[in-house]
């Protein structure tokens, strides 16, 4: 369902490309953890499979779709991806009802409010609807990102390192949610991470980026 062929992008015009010929296939409602050295190109591989990046060379299909192809680049917010940052990047002046709501223009007006309520509960947050980010803890958060990302049905979810704001306790109690949330989702998803047991507890399968060899 997202397929990356021989993609190569550069930051700039001089020096070794951070993505050099790389293909990913991912399958549908896999969950794939990408692993790698800081540097590798981890970030970059999501942002050009959402499109805030273009590639010098290669093609992107996402759920059968080129989206990046020869003369062919598909804006980020019709390429039916959704993303989850590492700080979460809720609105701060948003509810978490209205931080959910946000993303739903394109569902039915009468649609959006059930949608909102059922993601809420998705993630076991039914009764935050009416607060405010900064009134929520970090793994509290981290779920209504989640619930965002989630709620205009995406085809495929990235997250880039959703756990590196948590402490270890809650990162390991998220971890098994996660997984739950995201099966019952049936979402094909990429997850980011720099450690092997969130893979581990979380994902079907890993890939790994290639180390970057630059000196000095
Ligand atoms: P980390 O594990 O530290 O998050 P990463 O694998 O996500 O690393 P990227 O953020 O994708 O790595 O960066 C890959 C390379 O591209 C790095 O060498 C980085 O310095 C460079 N890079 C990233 N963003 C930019 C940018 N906006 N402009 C120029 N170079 C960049
Ligand atoms: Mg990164």
């Amino acid at each position: 369902i997202v397929d990356v062929q021989d993609l190569v992008f550069s930051f700039s015009s001089e020096g070794e490309p951070v993505i050099n010929g790389v293909s990913i296939t991912i399958m549908k409602d896999e969950i794939v953890g990408v692993l790698g050295p800081s540097g590798s190109g981890k970030s970059t591989m999501l942002r050009l499979i959402a499109g805030l990046e273009m590639p010098w060379q290669g093609s992107i299909y996402i759920a059968e779709k080129p989206v990046v192809a020869d003369k062919l680049f598909v804006q980020p917010e019709n390429r039916g991806v959704g993303m989850v940052f590492q700080d979460y990047a809720l609105f701060p002046h948003m509810t978490v009802g209205e931080n959910i709501l946000f993303g739903l223009s394109r569902l039915p007006r009468k649609e959006r409010k059930p949608r909102v309520a059922e993601m809420l509960e998705l993630v076991k947050m039914g009764e935050f609807a009416e607060r405010y980010p900064h009134e929520l803890s970090g793994g509290q958060q981290q779920r209504i990102a989640l619930a965002r990302a989630l709620a205009p049905k995406p085809n495929v979810l990235l997250m880039d390192e959703p756990f590196s704001n948590l402490d270890a306790d809650l990162k390991a109690e998220i971890r098994e949610d996660l997984r739950v949330i995201l099966k019952k989702a049936n979402i094909t998803c990429m997850i980011v991470t720099h450690d092997r047991a969130d893979v581990e507890a979380i994902c079907d399968r890993s890939i790994e980026m290639g180390q970057r060899e630059k000196i000095g």
